[in-house]
């Protein structure tokens, strides 16, 4: 007689006539692809974020060191007024980070609004590895990184201090009350990456500096895990940059992982999830939002509000900066 349990684990189950396939969990994300490794990232400063990443994915290292790596090229960059070291600061004249990263077994830490840290994504990564929690904030994501050996260095470099005393004399009237007119286009351009090594395991790495001059206290989407990014190491992975608020109402990569999963290309969710924007949020058209995707067999995709973002691509035959399409085509 056939032992039932032993039964349903040798073959697909069939519940009320439909096929559910058994699960199987073993490194079913370690696979080999001749497109792999492949690293993508957003906007131009991916470029250089990419060799970074590339030094580390061509000699076989895991995707995850890439990702951490690639990100702390603008983090470190001064000239990068939008992540790290140099970022635009708040309106009350402090640079503030987020940032957030994410491996193919589903592993994830997150800092928010962490100041005088120049690298939070390797703050985040410690947070995923030696804490059992995901995400740490403020005061104590700065002690925990103090504790663990990040030093404490400024952050606001004269040329920002100098432009944010600008905005302070234009903008005299700031109170809590404004926000929305704080956007400009200069502002939002959060570096996102994804990555897959060569045996197939994705990772991903998001960091910022957030809205220029934002609220004192504000948190975007981009050191929250399903916003700002998100990583299924057996479908794929999405990033996201732009008002972060439209993509934490929609919870923009974990819908993109989602859609993927259900069989869309990572162009046609990435389609989607901006279409999900533009039916719930009235105002779109005045943001910017790009997504950007991968899947596990390492295509790739991108769609944008607003004409205007860009990705950047590296591949073992193949170094891009790619124009996303937009839901606003250029007039
Ligand atoms: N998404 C970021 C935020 O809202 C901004 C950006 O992409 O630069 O904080």
């Amino acid at each position: 007689m056939i032992n039932r349990r032993h039964f349903l684990s040798k073959s697909s189950l069939v519940l009320g006539g439909a096929m559910i396939a058994p699960r199987v969990f073993s490194n079913s994300y370690s696979v080999q692809n001749e497109s792999f490794p492949i690293v993508i990232s957003t906007w131009e400063h991916g470029i250089p974020a990419n060799e970074a990443a590339w030094k580390v994915l061509a000699g076989g290292g895991h995707s995850l060191d890439a990702v951490e790596a690639g990100v702390r090229v603008p983090e470190g960059d001064p000239n990068v007024i939008t992540v790290g070291k140099g970022g635009i600061p708040d309106a009350s004249g402090k640079v503030t980070l987020d940032a957030c990263i994410m491996d193919e077994k589903g592993r994830a830490g997150s800092v928010t609004y962490l100041q005088h840290i120049v690298h939070p994504v390797s703050v985040a990564r410690l947070v995923m590895e030696k804490t059992p929690h995901v995400m740490l904030s403020g005061k104590g994501a700065l002690k925990f990184a103090l504790e663990n050996g990040f030093k404490k260095e400024k952050l606001l470099t004269s040329e920002r201090k100098k432009h944010w005393k600008e905005w302070k004399k234009e903008n005299a009237k700031f109170s809590n009350k404004i926000n929305i007119e704080n956007i400009n286009e200069d502002n939002h351009d959060t570096i996102g990456m994804l990555a897959i090594d060569k045996d197939g395991r994705l990772s991903g790495a998001c960091t910022t500096s957030g809205m220029g001059y934002k609220l004192p206290g504000r948190v975007g989407d981009s050191p929250i895990i399903g916003a700002g990014l998100f990583v299924d190491g057996e479908v794929g992975g999405a990033v996201a940059t732009g008002t972060g608020e439209l993509v934490m109402k929609t919870l923009g990569t974990f819908l993109v992982v989602e859609l993927m999963r259900n069989g869309m290309s990572p162009q046609q969710a990435c389609e989607e999830a901006v279409r999900r924007i533009v039916q719930k949020i009235p105002d779109y058209g005045k943001h910017q939002i790009g997504y950007l995707a991968l899947n596990t067999k390492g295509e790739n995709g991108s769609f944008c509000i607003r004409p205007g973002f860009n990705y950047a691509l590296k591949t073992a035959d193949q170094t891009e900066l790619i124009e996303a399409e937009a839901w606003l085509k250029k007039l």
